[in-house]
């Protein structure tokens, strides 16, 4: 039916795992193959398959693809007209659908859930289940109603599905959707054809055209930035220079965004000049650059984003460039945003580890999967691996910013903990009695900006950790012991990409 000869990835496991009754908690990267995993036994079980989206846009795309092979197929969403939305329930409760792809919010109406009772449901599948995590990078309230799928339908199967979740989105995922006997599939989020390279900015475009024409000249590739006035500079930009360049960003009509966007899945060789409107759900194989010309707002972003290129398995390469500027414009845009504090805090946290990993001397996969929970050996795949940047000999300063963590009780984040190495004078040091305990001061030798940057870089390479749940408080975990112990040396980089070192503050 679906064209294929063979199972990919976990498809199989999964498959026996859903079509025996049980759970299963899906982590596989962008084009993994997650969708087969809940199709199949929807159309094997008895009964219908629900799978929650929240990408009402997609749906449609996705239904008429399934219906084309053969699956009966449909959806419910707020897009739809009353007439059809009655046509599918009519033949929901007559049994004559497989699949039917909802979004949450309808799945949780009043009376649906009573409604889907009487047609039997084979299993439920959560796509995007990061969502139902305040910790993920893309939370939608509605998810969190879809606890009650476990209460209402004890004995239905439930997957949850993402490709891309870090650790305490996982735990809330399996907490917040009951998921603690479901077994766990994890292909790790590892995509080992993208190289990956970050550069300081100095002349974006510039920049990009001479990446573009010494290392995909005929290529098809995405070009993502933060603004639309700067897609359509870009975009023109490219155009003048010869290539084949279009530009995408919600400020354009939806005719516009639709013939572009068909241009680049049918022509060969478009360049798209876009924000991050574009990308959701188009797959197209042969995306063979990602670049950046703005940082993403996470690492989950930046995961997802650069795992547009290279699906059909083939070489391709995710590169980025970042300057000051555009973080001090993206802490500015979080503060100034709609979000309660918690919501802030979040999004602060999830870009001080991006940070980190713009600032790694390290290999950046193993920044990256390290984010994500997975340790990885340097890969050999990414600038810091093919062309390693000159470090010092950074084992004393590491001593002292872990040992400064301890000291002031595993409490405080990069800003507070610079200061006190600094020894600055100030009151919040004084209250907390800071100024008394012995890593006061023992940083004089480096700037506040340059300590920022060593701890960055130590949580990086994994060698502390934070905590979210204590205002992104840094602590020291299991891998910091032996570097305070003097068992292990670390190395940092002389150039760190972050802040220039600003004046030294002189020790009162
Ligand atoms: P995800 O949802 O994980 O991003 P998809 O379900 O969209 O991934 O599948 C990604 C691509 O892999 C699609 O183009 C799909 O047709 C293809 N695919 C899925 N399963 C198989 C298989 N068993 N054999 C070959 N190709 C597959
Ligand atoms: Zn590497």
């Amino acid at each position: 039916m679906f064209g294929f000869t063979d199972f990919i990835g976990l498809q199989e496991p999964i498959i026996d795992q859903v079509m025996s009754g049980g759970d299963a908690l899906v982590l596989m990267p962008t084009g993994g193959g997650k969708s087969l995993c809940y199709q199949i036994p929807s159309m094997l079980r008895r009964g219908v398959g629900v799978c929650v989206s929240p990408l009402i846009a997609l749906m449609q795309d996705q239904v008429q693809g399934l219906t084309q092979m053969g699956v009966r197929a449909a959806c419910l969403n707020s897009a739809l007209d009353p007439n059809t939305a009655y046509d599918i329930e009519r033949m929901l409760e007559n049994g004559q659908l497989d699949l039917l792809y909802v979004a949450p919010e309808r799945l949780c109406k009043p009376g649906f859930l009573d409604f889907l009772a009487k047609c039997n449901p084979a299993l439920f599948a959560i796509d995007e289940a990061h969502c139902v995590s305040q910790w993920g990078h893309d939370f939608r309230p509605e998810y969190t109603q879809l606890s009650i799928l476990k209460e209402r339908f004890p004995d239905v199967p439930r997957l949850a599905l993402t490709a891309t979740a870090d650790k305490p989105t996982q735990a809330d995922i399996v907490r917040n959707l009951q998921l603690e006997n479901a077994q766990t599939f994890a292909t790790g989020f590892d995509r080992p054809n993208i190289t990956y390279s970050v550069v300081p900015k100095k002349n974006a475009n510039s920049m990009l055209k001479r990446f573009i024409r010494d290392n995909h000249p005929q290529d098809a590739g995405i070009v993502y930035r933060l603004s639309r006035k700067k897609v359509e500079q870009t975009a023109e930009f490219l155009c003048r220079e010869g290539y084949n360049a279009l530009p995408y960003h919600a400020g354009m009509s939806a005719a516009d965004r639709a013939r572009n966007q068909d241009r680049f899945m049918r022509e060969e060789g478009v360049i798209m000049v876009a924000t991050i409107a574009f990308g959701m759900g188009v797959d197209k194989p042969n995306v063979r650059f990602v670049c950046h010309l703005e940082p993403p707002k996470s690492l989950e972003a930046y995961h997802q984003e650069t795992g547009r290129g290279g699906r059909d398995g083939l070489p391709a390469s995710a590169w980025m460039c970042f300057g000051m500027q555009d973080i001090a414009v993206m802490r500015a845009m979080i503060d100034a945003g709609e979000a309660n504090e918690t919501r802030k805090r979040v999004e602060h946290s999830k870009l001080a580890s991006l940070f980190a990993f713009l600032e790694t001397a390290s290999c950046r996969r193993q920044a990256l999967l390290g984010y994500f929970g997975e340790h990885i050996e340097p890969c050999g795949n990414c600038d810091n691996c093919l062309s390693p940047v000159e470090t010092w000999d950074g084992t004393e300063a590491a001593q002292k910013a872990l040992s400064n963590i301890f000291r002031t009780e595993q409490r405080f984040g990069v800003n507070y903990l610079a200061q006190v190495l600094a020894g600055a004078d100030n009151d919040r040091i004084r209250r907390f009695g800071h100024d008394q305990v012995s890593t006061f001061g023992i940083g004089t030798e480096m700037s506040q900006d340059q300590w920022k940057s060593v701890y960055r870089q130590l949580l990086a390479a994994g060698l502390c950790s934070v905590d979210l749940d204590r205002f992104n408080a840094l602590t020291l975990n299991e891998r910091s012991w032996p570097v305070l112990k003097g068992e292990q040396t670390v190395r940092l980089r002389t150039d760190p990409v972050l802040p220039k070192a600003s004046k030294k503050k002189k020790r009162r």
